[in-house]
């Protein structure tokens, strides 16, 4: 058992960080439009050197576009590499979509971003996800901060029932 007290304090400060910028992604997903055929989710991510270099929410870009879908192209659009940094989501990123776009799965994992953050299991409403083995085998750290989850879950009582 690992009892370096310095070791401990070093997780706890990163449950902290991780715990506080997805908190901020979850207050972005407040500014999506309310729609009956999609979640409102928020995304931010921070690059391999702990900067926040972009943020997306739900429909931000056109009717159909994922608040991660969205972070991504934004860095993308600026020149920013994403590659080590880690995406926070309200919601658990996408495996299915209804449209042909790439999954936000797909997108993530083509990134080379190394860890994703997120409150809420996306629940089983409009397409299967299941998908979360897929971050596993690509070598991506998955953090699930159910405390949360309650938060995630007040922004869409439109869709989920308690
Ligand atoms: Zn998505």
């Amino acid at each position: 058992m690992n009892l370096n007290p310095n070791r401990a304090l070093e997780v706890n400060n990163i449950e902290y960080e991780d715990k506080k910028r997805l908190l901020h992604a979850i207050q972005l997903s407040k500014q999506c439009i309310p729609v009956k055929n999609a979640f409102s989710v928020g995304a931010v991510i921070f690059d391999a050197a702990g900067d926040m270099v972009s943020t997306g929410y739900s429909r931000e870009e056109g009717d159909r576009s994922h608040a991660e879908e969205v972070a991504l192209n934004r860095a993308q659009q600026k020149g920013i590499n994403v590659e080590g940094g880690i995406m926070y989501s309200s919601m658990e990123p996408c495996g299915e979509r209804s449209s042909s776009d790439k999954t936000c799965t797909v997108r993530i994992i083509e990134s080379g971003i190394i860890k994703v953050v997120f409150a809420l299991h996306e629940p089983h409403i409009f397409v299967y996800p299941a998908n979360l083995d897929r971050f596993s085998n690509a070598g991506i750290q998955l953090v699930h901060i159910p405390e949360l989850e309650p938060d995630v879950k007040e922004i869409n009582k439109h869709l989920i029932r308690s």
